[in-house]
């Protein structure tokens, strides 16, 4: 007989949790909408639960683990990143943990585009001039205008699975793009796409000659007229090249004055204190952030700044938040069937009980024999 498995989630994952359930384990839902305290994720994780449904909002790490000390079999995390949870900490306790990396790859690439799009093309100051009844005259260049996307140069960084999604997106726009990524150089993909884009010239669906490359960080910065930016938050000590306030004065001050910034991945990869700054003194021409160092955005952010609100788009962390990609029970699609399978998985002691095994499991190191 199957054991009774007990889980608890951090917050609401709609139908999959069904999925648990038909399977006859005992689930509990933090029914409020904000994050539970810490301690109440504690006293959960104390009272014997096998498995924790976590978002990024949740800290967990070494107190978490020890609270679940010889019972606590998997943390599953309902996202991509999980820079919210200590793997050190994880893997000195073997517990394993998953996340839900691809299913949201399209979703959050193209919201990164369109972010980019809102910004540059200026649809808020735009639709404001609207709604506030001033806009009083057609005429060629007043009251502002925007920059078009298509022919221009976008650097993407970081090209792991957002980044090479974002790629495709772009070239369906007719855009040039400088690559950047230390650890991960997809030449076989770029090729690809120097195809599609030279197939579309050919063939008169693109007008001009578009093309792709890899190129060094610098460079990326100082030759393009978007920055598009998809690395996951990796502090000081994490990788031999940390993102961790990646874009500071320094880089900030290699982008041309003309040049946007797009931010879907993490908000600590930004300064935002001298993004503010590099705002007021047109150091660039604006940004669109997904994410910030705190969540929500506190109020009194200098990103908050009225005199560049028609430079700064913000968004609340809602580059994933579509109906399908959040909460799908089909594990090819949701982040929750995903979140929910990479649970099972270690429960029911799928692929032989082999944590190395499991798609969706990422911490496999601690579990290599
Ligand atoms: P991924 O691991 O497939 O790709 C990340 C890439 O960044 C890798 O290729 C890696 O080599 C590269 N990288 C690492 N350090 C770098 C550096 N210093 N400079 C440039 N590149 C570097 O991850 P992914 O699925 O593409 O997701 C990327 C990140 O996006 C996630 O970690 C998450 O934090 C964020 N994200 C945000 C949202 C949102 O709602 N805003 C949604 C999904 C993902």
């Amino acid at each position: 007989m199957n054991k009774k498995f007990r889980v608890f989630a951090t917050c609401d994952i709609g139908e999959a949790i069904d999925l648990l359930r038909n399977r006859g384990y005992e689930v509990e839902v933090y029914p409020r909408p904000e994050a539970p305290p810490k301690r109440l994720i504690i006293e959960k994780v104390k009272s014997g639960i096998d498995g924790l449904i976590t978002t990024l909002r949740d800290q967990i790490d070494a107190e978490v683990f020890e609270a679940g000390k010889n019972h606590l079999k998997v943390v599953a995390q309902i996202a991509v990143g999980f820079d919210n949870i200590n793997r050190a900490d994880a893997n000195r306790y073997k517990i394993p943990f998953t996340h839900t990396a691809d299913v949201l790859t399209e979703a959050t690439a193209e919201f990164a585009f369109f972010m980019l799009g809102s910004l540059t093309r200026k649809m808020w100051p735009a639709e404001h001039l609207t709604r506030q009844n001033q806009w009083g005259y057609w005429h060629p260049y007043l009251p502002f205008l925007g920059d078009e996307v298509t022919g221009k140069t976008i650097a993407i960084i970081g090209t792991g699975r957002i980044g090479l999604a974002m790629i495709k997106k772009c070239a369906g726009f007719d855009m040039n793009m400088l690559c950047y990524d230390p650890a991960y150089e997809n030449h076989d993909y770029v090729k690809a796409i120097q195809e599609v884009m030279d197939l579309r010239l050919a063939r008169g669906i693109a007008r001009e000659k578009n093309w792709i490359k890899y190129v060094r960080f610098e460079q990326a910065l100082q030759e393009s007229d978007f920055v598009s930016v998809h690395v996951p938050l990796l502090r000081p000590g994490e990788s031999p090249t940390p993102t961790y306030q990646l874009f500071n004065e320094q880089t900030l001050k290699l982008m041309k004055p003309t040049a946007y910034l797009v931010n879907t991945s993490r908000g600590p990869v930004v300064d935002e204190a001298v993004l503010a700054r590099a705002l007021r003194e047109n150091w660039i021409a604006g940004a669109a952030l997904d994410v910030y160092e705190t969540e929500p955005l506190p109020a009194d952010s200098p990103l908050r700044d009225p005199a560049i609100a028609d430079r700064c788009r913000l968004m609340p962390h809602f580059a994933s938040a579509a109906r399908i990609t959040r909460l799908s029970s089909d594990p090819n699609k949701g982040m929750a069937g995903r979140c929910v399978q990479g649970l099972i998985d270690v429960l029911a002691g799928n692929y032989g009980g082999d944590v190395t095994m499991m798609p969706y499991a990422v911490n496999k190191e601690a579990f290599a024999k």
